[in-house]
């Protein structure tokens, strides 16, 4: 764990937030989720001040940026769960099933999900077929 004083260049009000390690300090950031806790501005930077380091045995339960984050996750997975059951895997031929189904007007009760390039997706919407992505989190296996 290290804890980061964050600064909001908005109200210049300090904070103190714990964070897994600096990569996750950034991916937060990039994700916007790191906001100020006085004024609610995303524009948080840290202070210069070195990180103090800490083992993961005394991780802030309480810490609101990490629940947030666990939150998210969590939502993602309900939502996997829910494509999941209603939608049938198609892996890596998402592109050719979508065309199918639209061109074939093949009968399909379940809509599909699986894995596209960003280029494929550009074809498809361009093709006029509705697709859209969602951020994935992978199954950790144990
Ligand atoms: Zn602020």
């Amino acid at each position: 764990m290290i804890k980061y004083k964050l600064i909001c260049k908005d109200c210049e009000f300090c904070f103190d937030s714990w964070f897994a390690s600096s990569q996750e300090f950034e991916k937060l950031k990039k994700k916007r989720f790191l906001n100020c806790h006085k004024c609610n501005s995303k524009k948080i930077q840290k202070t210069l001040m070195a990180p103090k380091l800490m083992n993961s045995f005394s991780l802030k339960k309480t810490d609101t940026d990490i629940i947030r984050y666990k939150e998210f996750n969590k939502k993602i997975k309900e939502y996997q769960n829910f494509i999941k059951k209603n939608f049938d895997y198609v892996g890596k031929n998402f592109a050719y099933e979508a065309r199918s189904i639209h061109y074939d007007n093949k009968k399909k009760t379940k809509g599909i999900y699986g894995i596209a390039s960003k280029d494929e997706i550009k074809e498809l919407k361009e093709e006029g077929i509705e697709a859209s992505t969602i951020p994935w989190v992978e199954d950790k296996k144990n």
